[in-house]
């Protein structure tokens, strides 16, 4: 749960750059990009907070030069993590999906979120764990801007003379998740359709729809792939993600069928170490849950915070805090 002290652009291909603030085991520090072509410049999401944004913008016009006009925020989804930057970037625009747009009202608002890093009893699961990962982000002054420009489907653009294709793929991870494809780089910026690193956490699902988004970016022939979160992955890092994926696919059919709940689903997992490695285990209760309500026809929202308390509750129980709370 690393953050890096002094991230830095780095360039991955011709015109694209990619700033990495996190390491894996942590949440909110999610990889940015930026294109840069013909005095053109386009950035692919922004930072959680606006001093984190600052610093991207710092980097970004370095690498862009002076008199670079950032003429677009391309947001891969609608989690705050992806865009609360955005009205740092004046004047550009921010390209999403439709459904991003809609899916908005259904996020904790900063305010919420400063709430519940801030006024939740540090000695109960939720309170401890918001601390513990968002304590380190300073929410004040964001107002979270909607997307002046979405597309169904697919949108292409040209940054300069590099053709950039924008791809609808949720419901996956999100309602509204897009992909970045650059075909002449041969590089696919991802968003939170692919975690690198640690244990995904898919509030939309199902499962199947992040498999068929992954599979989607490898029938590409990607050289580099650019998950939300974690280190740039190749074809056979991403192929390896979807090994996985497929795995905790059937693991839920079997567990939903054995009549466990989410949390029981997750800690029975978590216990068989079945997935040794990765970070963030107790996550899986949140990507469990959506994948036992597809299974269960059941379409309401996901509930973010009794899913973030179970969420807590397996990590308490995990780091051996203090006996377990009885689950509400
Ligand atoms: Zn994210």
């Amino acid at each position: 749960m690393t953050m890096n002290s002094d991230p830095t652009l780095l360039p991955i291909a011709p015109g694209v750059h990619v700033w990495s603030p996190g390491s894996t085991g942590s949440w909110g520090l999610a990889n940015c990009g930026l294109l840069t072509a013909g005095g053109q410049s386009v950035l692919i999401d922004t930072p959680y907070t606006l001093s984190l944004t600052d610093d991207f913008l710092a980097a970004a016009r370095e690498v862009a030069g002076p008199g670079a006009d950032i003429s677009a925020v391309l947001t891969t989804h609608g989690n705050g993590d992806h865009g609360w930057g955005n009205q740092r970037v004046t004047g550009a625009e921010i390209v999403a999906t439709h459904r991003t747009l809609e899916h908005q009202c259904f996020e904790p608002s900063p305010e919420q979120l400063r709430h519940l890093v801030e006024d939740t009893d540090p000695e109960q699961p939720l309170g401890w764990y918001f601390r513990r990962h968002f304590g380190r982000f300073d929410f004040a002054g964001i107002t979270v801007q909607k997307p002046t420009r979405t597309f169904r489907n697919r949108m292409d653009l040209l940054v300069g003379d590099m053709p950039v294709e924008l791809y609808e793929v949720g419901p996956a991870h999100t309602v509204g998740d897009m992909v970045v494809r650059l075909p002449e780089q041969r590089v696919v910026f991802a968003g939170d359709v692919v975690f690198a690193g640690d244990h995904v956490c898919h509030w939309a699902g199902p499962l199947g729809s992040v498999i068929g988004a992954c599979e989607r970016i490898l029938d590409w022939e990607p050289d580099l792939v650019v998950p939300g979160h974690g280190p740039v992955l190749d074809p056979d890092g991403l192929r390896a993600h979807v090994r996985y994926l497929r795995d905790l696919a059937e693991q839920a059919r079997t567990l939903h069928a054995r009549g466990l709940s989410p949390t029981a689903a997750a800690r029975h997992l978590i216990e068989e170490d079945r997935y040794p490695g990765l970070h963030l285990p107790e996550r899986l209760v949140i990507t469990l849950a959506s994948e036992f309500r597809h299974l269960d026809r059941d379409d309401s929202e996901p509930d973010i915070l009794a899913l973030m308390d179970a969420c807590s509750r397996i990590a308490w129980h995990r780091d051996g805090v203090a006996a377990v709370p009885q689950a509400g």
